[in-house]
């Protein structure tokens, strides 16, 4: 662990929530010399949450949209800031750069891939298409079909990066729950920020990372909220090498157990993890990957996680300014990919520094196109 500085008041910079885009936007302004508190009524815990892995993985789209053009960039970027994140805090331990196979598990979907591949030119570091030969090589176990192949995905424990994020000297966290929309003061121009455990903060920037409770606040953007759980259960052999991802996704084990997932629960806010949607996922997996599905029983099943993404209708993701605060929203099922790159995106906008995304993107990924 690092030694925190004293924080000096008013805050530089509060970032509301300690998921991944407020501890990397957080890390991002600590690496810009900015001090940042943290505030987050669930911090990290030492060690790693097993329930809670996550697949670094993408989708690209046929034609070389502006969203198949964003997760390109940030996919890679992400790989690289994992990889980074971890070399400087060398027991961290949450990443593994096992490459991600985007299995082609049905007809649509290898015609879908092989339009993908004749009409785009992508550099193999981002992705390759492979025969089901070496697809099955590549993930271990026999696979439904070929793929695409992305030698720079993986997957990593969210506990591990976060607190890995957060270990830096700018960065002390509060442990408390914003308990309301911040005020911005007019004669300071400063923001107070109201907590459950103590006086308000005053800060001079705010960056909103409250992943699904990020809309509570901000009732003029078409923000979502879709449950989803992943299913831990005992390993089987052979294992898994790869991360793999279909119509669900599926991850390598470690500790005697893999992960599957997630549901996408639309009428559903139950906070619990239910045996519902353990069965799902089960079924699910059995359907896209039947090699590995029908290897798994019930039984086997060791624990899972819930949690609620946040979602936009143009499925991309939300990073600018929106009544004074700074925000990183809407990451929907794709967060490990879009936040590194977001979080750098914001820090640079406070730090006014010029933006990293294009104009175009920049502007695709703006609060302001719905308002
Ligand atoms: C079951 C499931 C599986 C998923 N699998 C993958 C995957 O494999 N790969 C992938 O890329 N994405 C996956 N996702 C999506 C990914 O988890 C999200 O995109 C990502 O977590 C979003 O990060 P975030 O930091 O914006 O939000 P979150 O991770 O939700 O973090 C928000 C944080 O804000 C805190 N917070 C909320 N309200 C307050 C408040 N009032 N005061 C202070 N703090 C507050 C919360 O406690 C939380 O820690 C999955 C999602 C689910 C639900």
């Amino acid at each position: 662990m690092v030694q925190r500085q004293e924080a000096s008041y008013p805050l530089q910079v509060v970032v509301i929530g300690a998921g991944i885009a407020g501890t990397l936007a957080a890390r991002a302004l600590a690496e810009r010399s900015m001090d940042v508190a943290v505030i987050e009524p669930d911090l990290p815990r030492e060690g790693q949450d097993p329930a809670r892995r996550g697949a670094l993985y993408v989708k690209p789209a046929v034609e070389y949209s502006p969203e198949t053009r964003f997760a390109h960039q940030a996919f890679l970027h992400a790989a690289e800031y994992y990889s980074w994140l971890q070399s400087q805090h060398p027991g961290s331990g949450f990443w593994y750069q096992t490459g991600t196979l985007q299995v082609a598990w049905n007809e649509r979907e290898a015609e879908r891939q092989e339009k993908l591949i004749a009409r785009n030119d992508y550099s193999p570091d981002f992705l390759q298409p492979v025969s089901r030969d070496t697809a099955s090589q590549l993930a271990g176990i026999d696979v439904p079909g070929g793929g695409l192949w992305f030698p720079r995905g993986g997957h990593l424990f969210h506990s591990g990066m976060r607190r890995a994020a957060l270990d830096h000297p700018r960065i002390r966290t509060v442990q408390a729950k914003v308990t309301g929309r911040p005020v911005k003061s007019q004669t300071t121009g400063n923001w107070q920020v109201p907590i459950d455990t103590d006086a308000a903060l005053e800060t001079r920037h705010i960056v909103v990372a409250a992943g699904a409770s990020t809309a509570d606040w901000f009732p003029q953007l078409p923000l979502g909220r879709i449950r989803g759980q992943i299913t831990r259960i005992n390993a089987v052999e052979p294992a898994l090498r790869a991360t793999i991802s279909g119509a669900g996704y599926a991850l390598p084990p470690l500790d005697g157990a893999q992960s599957i997932g997630a549901t996408f629960d639309r009428d559903c806010q139950d906070p619990q993890v239910r045996d519902e949607s353990h069965r799902l996922n089960l079924q699910t997996l059995n359907d896209w990957f039947p090699t590995l599905g029908s290897r798994f029983h019930s039984t086997d099943i060791k624990d899972g996680w819930v949690g609620f993404r946040s979602t936009t209708p143009d499925h991309m993701p939300i990073t600018g300014v929106c009544d004074g605060l700074h925000l990183i929203a809407g990451l929907g099922g794709k967060g490990l990919a879009y936040a590194p790159i977001l979080a750098q995106e914001v820090a640079h906008s406070i730090c006014g520094q010029p933006s990293i995304l294009d104009p175009d993107l920049g502007n695709r990924v703006s609060p302001k196109r719905f308002l």
